[in-house]
């Protein structure tokens, strides 16, 4: 039985890379078992957070972590725990900070919208986002003259949403922020290794547990011990509609154990014999142009793109969605006139239905 198919609700070929909106990630066999083995049975959920932060500690190499429902829900609490701190009538007082410190700096470039605006999730926890700098450049006199003793943190945002160059460097941004005493929060969502922004100096980082990890809609906080604490006391005030469930958490456990032992020579070898399928079935086709692209964000990413004219690479992604099964490609380059395709999130049998469709549009003109 297809859940999906009771509800009317039909399946997509996702070749846009981890798109929360078409569902994150698909979850393994393993962790699928796990986590509907979690679902029926009862645990002290305090007992099974903290262990399961105390693993995911262990492993990314951090003094202690947290579950979340997701990286949006994690940038909310790690600036929570700056402004309000484990203090319960602060925690209870969220959103509103009282007489808190609660400038979140941020650069300019880094004000995005990942499907919801960064601000947003920055207010959610009581604080108040400070830009610094320009959309396109940021100096270190724009950091520096910008702490003052309203400021609570600075969000450093590392993502392929941000503006890639004028900006300051995370470690350019850890080193000048620390000297002034400023925490440094950093929402890594969609990166890959986990373990490097874990411990780059940040005082706490979040990432997706969708995304990356593979794991179901989840995500993680991790970092310095006592700002753990301060954001597990969120979860009796702005954390509680951000619970997550004990099959969640059991999910993103056993998601982060394979994704941490997964063999990434032979996932990139296969991932490259991917798009290079991808590639020579499009160079197949008579008048299309095709390029191999590397990460906007430098994650080691590879895929297939085909070239057009801005329009014409709207009307394909437009009739790739419209056939069934619905094909969304990577649609962050299309007003380039490039139309990708992740080999992430794909079976071979999607490749096939992907070709056979840019044959169809190529072919009905
Ligand atoms: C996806 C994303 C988020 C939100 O993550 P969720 O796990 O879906 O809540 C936040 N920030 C960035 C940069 C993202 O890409």
């Amino acid at each position: 039985m297809d859940p999906y198919e009771q509800l009317g609700v039909s399946r997509v070929i996702n070749a846009s890379g981890m798109m929360t909106a078409l569902g994150g990630s698909t979850i393994s066999a393993a962790t699928g078992a796990a986590m509907a083995a979690a679902g029926q049975q009862q645990v002290v959920i305090d007992d099974l957070q903290r262990r399961a932060g105390a693993d995911i500690a262990r492993l990314l190499g951090t003094e202690d972590a947290m579950v979340t429902t997701g990286a949006a829900a994690g940038i909310a609490l790690m600036v929570a725990a700056l402004v309000a701190g484990s203090d319960l009538s602060r925690v209870e007082a969220l959103p509103d900070p009282g007489d808190a410190p609660h400038e979140i700096i941020i650069q300019a470039g880094h004000v995005v919208n990942f499907g919801a605006p960064v601000r947003q999730m920055v207010a959610l926890g009581g604080g108040k986002a400070r830009p610094i700098g320009s959309a396109n450049q940021v100096h270190e006199a724009h950091l520096t003259g910008a702490i003052n003793s309203t400021t609570a943190g600075v969000l450093y945002v590392q993502s392929h949403h941000c503006v890639q160059k004028g900006m300051l460097s995370l470690e350019r941004v850890i080193a000048l922020s620390h000297a002034a005493n400023v925490p440094v929060i950093l929402d890594a969502a969609a990166e890959e290794d986990l373990r490097h922004f874990a411990n780059c100096g940040v005082d706490l980082v979040t990432f997706s547990g969708g995304k990356a990890i593979g794991g179901p809609a989840s995500g993680i906080i991790a970092g310095r011990a006592d700002l753990i604490d301060a954001c597990r006391a969120q979860l009796a005030g702005i954390g509680r509609p951000m619970k997550i469930g004990k099959e969640g958490i059991i999910g993103l456990i056993t998601a982060l154990h394979a994704y941490l032992n997964r063999d990434l020579p032979a996932l990139r070898a296969h991932q490259s014999a991917l798009v290079d399928e991808l590639l020579s079935a499009f160079n197949a086709i008579p008048g299309v142009r095709t390029q191999r692209l590397e990460d906007e964000a430098g994650r080691g990413i590879e895929r297939a793109a085909i070239e057009l004219s801005p329009e014409r690479a709207l009307d394909l992604a437009r009739f790739l969605r419209a056939g069934t099964p619905a094909i969304y490609p990577r649609g962050h380059l299309l007003n380039l006139g490039l139309v990708a395709f992740d080999p992430r999130p794909l079976s071979p049998d999607d490749v096939q239905k992907i070709v056979n469709r840019v044959k169809a549009f190529f072919e009905g003109e």
